[in-house]
């Protein structure tokens, strides 16, 4: 058997390598190292998967957050309205603009922000909400925006983990992920869904007028050569990267469907396991499983964590401390906000391995290793 990973990147380079290579191959000749022709192809192929007016590359996710912020012209002491069961970077980017972080708790079945509780979080200082598509699942959008537009917020997409997804509104209408706020926004960290070969990110929108303001405050705030209205950043997506993902994007979808089908087949072995809840999927929105995440009940996830590196099943703990518990957000009275969803899940969450790449006999291990950790009998 091969040897299991959480994310199996080497066998999925290799089954696309003559392609990878020789785009690879052409940015080195071309030597447009920076805003090579393969960045803007990227970006207009990226804007049609996604039907969305502007995509803006940058170099991570965490930065395409923090620029998207600024655009907005939030200011030192806005608040913003966030989950703490995310990864730091959605928090960390709104105290880095010395803005302020409101944790709101989250759904229990979807891990996303629970829009019934957001409105009691509003004050006259909230500015947006910064929903985050945890593990792959679609956060209830209507619902929010609804909420959000009530009180004249802005709302930025958390995507990096969803890209792909869909949500499907009341009235039956699809849209993407990252494409339904204000603004979306994405890394292409290796491991993530559509991930490149280092650093990159991106940042959606359909307002022009945000498109422009994005552009420029990623690109040093210049709004034409040499002349800066605005500070901002120097963040850009490697000619490099943009090739690689021009390679990989028109595989996304089939990337996905295995990704599913992995979740299928763990769901389905899994059904009947007591101690285990497998992942929500809401009717509204298609879970494109970043990550396959199990809740356990009544059983030790650091010995199943244990027991399965034993028998050579990684699985990982996202995430071992949610924000508003890290020391960082300790001076902004983190500890303070009540999140009893959020404590309680942080608990009993484990991540099995899930990727583009898993064959059936690895497949078959990871699920008899899990079930027979649980059907040993108490010591
Ligand atoms: C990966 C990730 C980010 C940050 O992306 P980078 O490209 O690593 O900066 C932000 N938010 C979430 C939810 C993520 O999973």
């Amino acid at each position: 058997m091969v040897p299991i990973q959480m994310v199996d990147l080497k066998r999925q380079y290799n089954k696309i390598k003559p392609q990878v290579d020789a785009a690879i191959q052409e940015v080195l000749e071309s030597s447009a190292f920076i805003n090579g022709g393969a960045v803007q192809q990227f970006s207009q192929e990226l804007q049609q998967y996604l039907d969305v007016k502007h995509v803006i590359p940058c170099a991570n996710g965490t930065d395409a957050l923090q620029i998207a912020m600024m655009a907005l012209g939030l200011e030192p002491g806005d608040e913003v309205i966030t989950p703490s069961f995310t990864f730091i970077a959605t928090a960390e980017v709104i105290a880095l603009l010395r803005l302020k972080p409101v944790f709101v708790d989250i759904d229990p079945k979807t891990y996303c922000l629970d829009v019934a509780q957001i409105e009691k979080a509003i004050t006259p200082k909230t500015k947006a909400i910064v929903p985050v598509h945890l593990y792959g699942h679609v956060a209830d959008m209507e619902p929010m925006m609804e909420v959000a537009k009530k009180h004249n917020l802005y709302v930025i997409e958390d995507n990096a983990q969803a890209i792909g997804a869909d949500y499907t509104f009341k009235d039956g209408s699809k849209k993407k992920a990252g494409t339904i706020g204000h603004i979306g926004c994405t890394s292409f960290f290796p491991s993530k869904n559509l991930g490149c070969y280092g650093d990159g990110g991106a940042i959606f929108t359909n307002d022009d007028a945000i498109a422009a303001q994005i552009r420029m405050v990623a690109n040093h705030g210049q709004s034409a050569r040499y002349y800066h209205d605005v500070v901002g950043v120097n963040s850009r997506l490697d000619t490099v990267q943009a090739a690689v993902l021009r390679i990989k994007l028109p595989l996304l979808d089939e990337y996905i469907k295995a990704r599913r089908a992995v979740a299928d087949a763990y769901d389905a072995a899994f059904a009947d396991v007591p101690q285990i809840v497998t992942p929500y999927r809401a009717a509204n929105s298609y879970h494109v499983f970043h990550q396959y995440t199990l809740q356990l009940e009544g059983a030790d996830r650091l010995a199943l964590q244990q027991y399965l590196a034993e028998k050579q099943v990684p699985a990982m703990i996202y995430y071992p401390v949610p924000a508003h518990r890290q020391k960082m957000f300790a001076a902004f009275g983190g500890a303070a906000f009540d999140l009893p969803v959020t404590d309680a899940l942080t608990h009993k969450v484990i991540s099995l391995p899930i990727h583009t790449e898993m064959d059936a006999d690895q497949l078959d291990h990871i699920i008899q290793s899990v079930k027979s950790f649980l059907n040993q009998k108490p010591a």
